[in-house]
């Protein structure tokens, strides 16, 4: 392989270099069908072993230090990033006990807010790398199928990028993030139906106009870009890796991009194993994580107060699953009760404010705990993947905004 990455399926381990494939692996493609998990997504390789020679180790590190990733990038260069300020997000150290809830636990919570990128959250990592190659390989309208997150994310992006994003989404989704979408300037294909009939119009608009596409799961590079949430965990924590990381999970992707970033650092020998990585889905979409143990895969249709992890088909279920097996990932479901509660736990105590599906992995945290599955003074990270002022509606009946007073005799102190 001559290119500086090449490509293999997850299925058929098939390797193919960069320039014969742009998607899905073409052999396994043709077996898919609609109820199933897509089979034949593909890896993205680098060769690993001449990026470990050209660095010492320190050397790679400082590069990374200054977030220059480029040598793990289906890049020719950084420079093709947006100019916005994408990732390099905070990772917040804190203690149990600063938790009302978890007083008499003694471990770290270090909280990854990734709600803090341009459009408001890590999608935009995988929105900045499809951009970026875009603007390299002269594809400058792109296209994407989604229920609200990644649109608004591709658009914002494709606004920084003077790109043209067309982004096809469910007749059903909900008004706020359609005008995020339209203010930033991208054109809107609602569509007859859900999110699967968006989905597949998306790829025939591919097919039919050229136009290049984003879908997770589809497109390899949305992993390559969601990566670098793991990178960063590694930088800010000095070259450590932590004892837990808790991700929520809907189609898998993240999870999966976040398994791909330690494998990277793995294979570079710059850490010596892998972190624990604990999948928390919602117990009314828990599609992926029912099905670990089972072989056939089965679908629920499923409603939780958290959409952006609700799911009838997770599309990356196989990377997912091949990770969570390899690795010894674990995974655990919450309640929609659990999930609020969770969230306003963390809002309360920390001033952060995420969305449901972000609350999640907190609430995934909360579980343990109480399980006494966390272990004194372990360092456990909270990926908190969007801004909660994305899903206002899920938090307004476990909050209570007061009438108004006309005198202050009225208020109640
Ligand atoms: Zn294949």
């Amino acid at each position: 392989m001559k290119d500086k990455y090449y490509f293999q399926c997850i299925n058929c381990g098939t390797e193919y270099n960069a320039s014969e494939v742009t998607y899905l692996c073409p052999d396994c493609e043709t077996k898919n069908k609609s109820d199933q998990p897509p089979v034949g997504i593909l890896k993205t390789l680098y060769n690993y072993e001449k990026i470990r020679t050209r660095y010492k180790r320190n050397k790679l590190f400082d590069k990374l230090k200054e977030k220059e990733y480029c040598d793990l990038l289906p890049l020719r260069s950084e420079r093709s990033l947006s100019w916005l300020k994408v990732g390099k997000t905070p990772l917040y150290w804190r203690n149990s006990s600063d938790f009302e809830i978890l007083k008499k636990n003694h471990f770290s919570i270090l909280l990854k807010d990734d709600s803090q990128n341009p459009t408001f959250s890590l999608k935009d990592r995988a929105s900045d790398l499809v951009s970026a190659y875009g603007r390299e390989n002269g594809l400058n309208t792109i296209v994407t199928a989604s229920t609200g997150n990644a649109g608004s994310s591709l658009a914002g992006l494709c606004a920084a990028q003077k790109q043209q994003a067309i982004i096809f989404v469910p007749q059903a989704a909900p008004k706020a993030k359609l005008t995020q979408i339209c203010m930033y300037g991208a054109r809107i294909i609602p569509v007859d139906r859900n999110y699967d009939d968006a989905f597949e119009l998306s790829i025939a608009a591919t097919k039919r106009f050229g136009w290049y596409n984003r879908n997770t799961a589809y497109n390899p590079f949305t992993i390559e870009g969601k990566k670098i949430v793991a990178f960063e965990i590694f930088q800010q924590m000095k070259q450590k890796i932590p004892d837990r990381i808790f991700v929520p999970v809907g189609d898998g992707c993240i999870i999966s991009g976040i398994y791909k970033g330690f494998e990277d650092l793995l294979k570079l020998n710059l850490i010596d194993q892998i972190p624990n990585i604990v999948a928390v889905q919602s117990e009314k979409s828990d599609n992926l994580v029912r099905n670990l143990t089972q072989t056939a895969f089965v679908s629920k249709p499923c409603s939780t107060v958290a959409d952006s992890i609700s799911v009838d088909v997770p599309r990356n279920y196989w990377m997912t699953r091949n990770y969570l097996e390899k690795y010894q990932g674990e995974s655990i479901t919450v309640s929609d009760k659990e999930i609020l509660a969770a969230s306003r736990e963390l809002s309360n105590n920390t001033g952060i404010f995420t969305e449901p599906a972000s609350a999640a992995s907190f609430a995934g945290l909360l579980k343990y705990a109480e399980q006494n599955r966390i272990a004194e003074n372990s360092l456990n990270v909270v990926l908190l993947t969007g801004s909660g002022l994305k899903d206002l509606n899920s938090v307004q009946n476990i909050i209570k905004i007061p009438g108004p007073i006309k005198n202050l005799d009225q208020l109640e102190l």
